[in-house]
């Protein structure tokens, strides 16, 4: 079966995604599509909405540390935050500037039923932040000024157009 990364538009990616009751070989063959969509668009991190699937779990590839995290949740974040441009495979070849907290403390299940507590600063900190944000619906481009998400967005539709042709 195909894996394909859903995109801008799709409309699972703006639905809250489900908490995960049971851990099971569904789950884990839910995070081997996971990985291998993340592994083919060369991305750092992934969130099960983007596969259509509406679960809360991401996948962080980061800092040569590889993390499945079921039901993340921040549970602490530093007040001092960080503005730089972030993309998203979902979005894929648009970039814009957002601020994240700089550093974030989560913790969610692994696929063992094991708590996962990490603490991550800098790429990892905002990656946390932004794989979580895709369970709520919300995805990088809403966190721009309205007038930096409409030109982004214009110029994103143009060169999905002209890709398409
Ligand atoms: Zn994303």
């Amino acid at each position: 079966m195909a894996v394909s990364i859903r995109t801008y538009g799709d409309r699972t990616l703006r639905r809250e995604a489900s908490s995960v009751d049971v851990i099971d070989g569904e789950t884990k063959r839910i995070c081997e599509r996971m990985v291998e969509a993340m592994i083919r668009a060369n991305g750092l991190a992934i969130a099960a909405p983007q596969l259509g699937v509406s679960q809360r779990i991401i996948i962080l590839d980061l800092d040569g540390a590889f993390h499945v995290l079921i039901n993340p949740e921040i549970i602490e974040h530093s007040d001092e935050c960080e503005e730089r441009d972030e993309g998203c495979l979902s979005v894929p070849g648009a970039y814009g500037p957002v601020s994240r907290a700089s550093r974030v403390r989560v913790r969610g299940t692994g696929l063992d039923g094991k708590t996962v507590e990490i603490e991550g600063e800098g790429l990892l900190a905002r990656a946390i932040q932004h794989e979580i944000d895709h369970l709520d619906g919300v995805l990088f481009v809403d966190h721009l000024s309205p007038a930096r998400r409409e030109s982004l967005l214009r110029e994103y539709a143009r060169k999905r157009k002209e890709a398409a042709r």
